[in-house]
């Protein structure tokens, strides 16, 4: 018989963290879900340490646990993508290796859930002062820009300890596009969405994956795969950029009547102006290319990840 809940974990380098997760986690999983059965999903994203054979050390004596393994490194969305396809629970509940987000906040996801939410997420509360600022003013933006393109007024999509109901999973699941960013994505199907309070630990060891780069990446994804916003802004700033040189053409033409033989100075506004038009134009191109690039990726239509085994007993 199918279980109620399926708790998905994208695991990558984290050996020190693994036994401790899933002593809690399992203990949690067995003082409440063992009556309405349960299930855990981890992925190993191409770990260079010893993570697989931990998870399968463990999956040896738990049969409940389910274990996909990449061939190599393919980041954490796509890791809990191929974690989802394996699900067969009501109840889908994603969260971290790194006990950032508290097994223990579970039972509350699912409690909510049953209340009739399509997604319950979680709120962390008091990010942890060793969250480095360069790693929560990121996040802070990341949020902002993800309120705004998706429409959808939720505060921490950042936290990925959330709960998703089987229907959102499945529409997620039917998804060929490769830039997803599952709490956005998720949340573009879903009608009845939550949040509640969870508490936020922090790394409990090993360090974040996230780096400057992978986090840029991930805003143009979120940017360019929910919204047509940076377009159609393109569009309205060319606009403005006309009339303003309009402007300044019969601004010119006028000084040239009233001061015939004062051209010169006029010549180094002149390249100010140009200069700024310049800048203008290249972030254009930019933009359009990063629009571009992403259509590029999406019609060479490649697997998004490679799964070199699915480790679970029937
Ligand atoms: N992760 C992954 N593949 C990656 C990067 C991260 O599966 O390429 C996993 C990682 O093991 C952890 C989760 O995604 O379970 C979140 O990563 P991390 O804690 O480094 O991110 P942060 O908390 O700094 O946002
Ligand atoms: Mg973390």
């Amino acid at each position: 018989m199918a279980p109620h809940l399926s708790v998905v974990i994208p695991v990558y380098n984290e050996e020190a963290n693994i036994l401790h997760l899933w002593t809690r986690l399992s203990k949690v999983l067995r003082e409440n879900f063992d009556d309405r059965g349960w299930e855990v999903v981890m992925t190993d994203d191409g770990s260079r340490d010893m993570s697989l054979d931990m998870l399968l050390e463990i999956a040896r004596l738990e049969p409940r646990l389910k274990v996909v393994e990449f061939n190599k490194n393919y980041g954490q969305h796509a890791a809990i993508f191929a974690a989802f396809a394996q699900t067969t629970g009501q109840v889908i509940v994603t969260m971290d290796a790194d006990l950032q987000n508290p097994p223990e906040e579970i039972p509350k996801l699912v409690a909510k859930m049953d209340e009739g939410f399509d997604i319950v997420g979680g709120l962390r509360q008091g990010r942890q002062a060793n969250d480095s600022v360069f790693r929560t003013m990121p996040s802070k933006i990341v949020n902002a820009i993800t309120r705004k393109t998706t429409g959808i007024n939720l505060h921490d999509y950042g936290c990925m300890l959330r709960a998703y109901n089987r229907e959102v999973i499945d529409a997620i699941l039917n998804c060929r596009e490769r830039s997803s960013f599952i709490p956005a994505l998720a949340n573009s199907f879903a009608k009845r969405i939550t949040e509640i309070p969870v508490a936020h630990a922090e790394r409990a060891a090993g360090d974040s994956k996230y780096g400057f780069w992978r986090l840029i990446n991930l805003q143009f994804d979120l940017l360019t795969s929910f919204s047509l916003l940076p377009l159609q802004m393109l569009s309205v700033l060319g606009v403005a950029i006309s009339a303003l040189g309009f402007m300044l053409f019969i601004g010119i033409m006028i000084y040239r009547f009233i001061d015939p033989a004062g051209t010169v100075e006029g010549i180094f506004t002149l390249f100010a102006i140009l200069f700024f038009f310049i800048g203008c134009q290249f972030i254009a191109f930019g933009l359009l290319g990063e629009y571009i690039g992403r259509i590029y990726v999406e019609v060479r239509d490649r697997p998004r990840y490679m799964i070199k085994k699915v480790h679970k007993r029937e």
